[in-house]
C-alpha cells in the first residue's frame, strides 16, 4: 500500500472521480505554478483559492493574487476573497465592509474567506464575530447566499501547554497567556451569529475543530444549523480523532454527506502526500500511518465520495468560476500599489507587487 505515499508519479490508486479542492492558498506569485503542478500530479480537477483578509500587512496581496489565478487558469480556479481592514483594524461604520463585499463580487470572487474566528485573529480585532461592524456584511452575503469560509476555532491542544505541537507554536498559534478567547466562546460567538443570520452559507474548515468533541456533539451542531457545511481540510488531528472511531464517523459522513466538502490547505509541501492519506482514509479501510497517528480508512460508497469530491462544492458556487473583472482588478491593483509604496512594508513587497503585475500585464 506504500504506492498511495508515492510522489514520484502520479496518482493512479484511487478512484477516477473529479475532485474540486475547495480550500488552498498562495502566498505568494510563485505558489502558482507550484499549485498547478500539484493539480496535475495528483489529478485534482479544479481548487479553490481561499484569500486571507487583509488584518497583516503581509495579506495585503491576497485578493490579487487569488484573482491572478483565476485569470490564468481560466475555468479552473474558484476563489474567495478576504475583507480589508483598515489600518489593520476594525473600521468605525458598518457600511465599509458591506462596500468592500459589494466590491469583491463584482471583481469576480465565487465567495468570501474568513479566518477571524481563529484565536489570534479575533483577539487583534477585539470584537466579537458577530459585531454590528459586519452587520451589512453578513446581511449582504445571507440575502445573495454567497458561501463563506469561515475558519474559527483551533484544536483545544493549543490552549494546553503540554498537548500544544511543536508546529502550532512555532508558528505563534499556542493560546497559553490567556489573553486569546477559549475554543468554547467562539463556538458561543458562532452560534450568535448565526441565531441572527441563520441563512448564512457557511463552510467552517477543518471540521470546525469538532473531530475530537465527538460525534454527537457534531451531529447537534449541523442539525440546529441547516445551511453549515464542515471541510475536511487537516490538521491531521482530526483524521486521529476519526479513526479512533471508524464506524461511527463512517456512519456520520454517509449521514451528512451533503455536507462535507474536500479541502487540503496545500500549506504542507507536502501536498501530494496530504492528499493522498487524505483519499486513502476516504476511499479504503486501509490502517496507516501518517505523521506519528494511527489511521484507518472509512471506505465511502462511491456517491457519498462524489459529493465529498466537489458535488457539495458546486452547490454553493454553481459548476463554473465566476469571470474576473479586468478593469476594476486593474484598478485595485493601482490601489494596492499605491498603499504598499507608502508604507513600510519593504521592498520585498515592492517586488512581489511587480511579479503580480507581469502576471497580469499578459492580459492586458
Ligand atoms: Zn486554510
Amino acid at each position: 500500500m506504500d504506492r498511495y505515499l508515492d510522489t514520484s508519479g502520479s496518482i493512479t490508486a484511487f478512484s477516477k472521480e473529479k475532485i474540486i479542492d475547495c480550500h488552498t492558498h498562495v502566498r505568494e506569485v510563485n505558489d502558482i505554478q507550484k499549485l498547478v503542478d500539484v493539480m496535475k500530479e495528483a489529478n485534482i480537477d479544479m481548487i479553490n483559492v481561499a484569500c486571507l483578509p487583509v488584518l497583516l500587512d503581509e495579506y495585503v496581496t491576497q485578493n490579487l493574487l487569488g484573482l491572478l489565478f483565476k485569470v490564468q487558469k481560466p475555468g479552473k480556479i474558484f476563489a474567495f476573497g478576504g475583507l480589508e481592514y483598515p489600518n489593520f483594524e476594525l473600521p468605525s461604520s458598518e457600511e465599509e465592509f458591506l462596500k468592500q463585499v459589494e466590491e469583491l463580487m463584482v471583481l469576480g470572487f465565487d465567495g468570501i474567506k474568513m479566518i477571524e474566528g481563529k484565536p489570534n485573529a479575533r483577539k487583534g480585532i477585539g470584537a466579537p464575530l458577530y459585531s454590528h461592524i459586519y452587520d451589512g456584511f453578513y446581511s449582504y452575503l445571507e440575502n445573495k447566499k454567497i458561501p463563506i469560509i469561515f475558519h474559527v476555532g483551533d484544536p483545544g491542544s493549543f490552549w494546553d501547554a503540554k498537548r500544544a505541537p511543536a508546529f502550532a507554536v512555532k508558528s505563534g498559534w499556542t493560546y497559553l497567556d490567556g489573553t486569546y478567547p477559549k475554543k468554547e466562546e467562539l463556538y458561543g460567538e458562532v452560534e450568535e451569529l448565526l441565531k441572527r443570520y441563520p441563512g448564512l452559507n457557511i463552510i467552517f474548515p477543518h471540521f470546525y475543530f469538532m473531530g475530537e468533541e465527538g460525534i454527537e456533539r457534531a451531529s447537534r451542531f449541523l442539525n440546529k444549523w441547516p445551511n453549515v457545511s464542515f471541510d475536511i481540510t487537516p490538521g491531521i488531528e482530526m483524521y486521529d480523532s476519526f479513526s479512533r472511531n471508524s464506524n461511527e464517523w463512517r456512519e456520520f459522513f454517509i449521514k451528512y454527506q451533503d455536507r462535507i466538502l474536500f479541502g487540503t490547505d496545500n500549506d504542507y509541501g507536502d501536498s501530494i502526500n496530504i492528499i493522498c492519506t487524505m483519499r486513502r482514509f476516504l476511499e479504503t479501510e486501509d490502517e496507516f500511518s501518517y505523521w506519528g497517528f494511527d489511521l484507518k480508512g472509512i471506505c465511502l460508497p462511491k456517491d457519498v465520495l462524489e459529493k465529498i469530491y466537489g458535488g457539495n462544492f458546486i452547490r454553493y458556487t454553481g459548476e463554473v468560476p465566476k469571470d474576473v473583472n479586468v478593469d476594476l482588478l486593474m484598478k485595485k491593483y493601482n490601489e494596492i500599489r499605491k498603499q504598499v509604496e507608502n508604507s513600510s512594508f519593504g521592498e520585498k513587497l515592492i517586488e512581489e507587487m511587480d511579479r503580480i503585475y507581469e502576471g497580469l500585464s499578459d492580459l492586458l
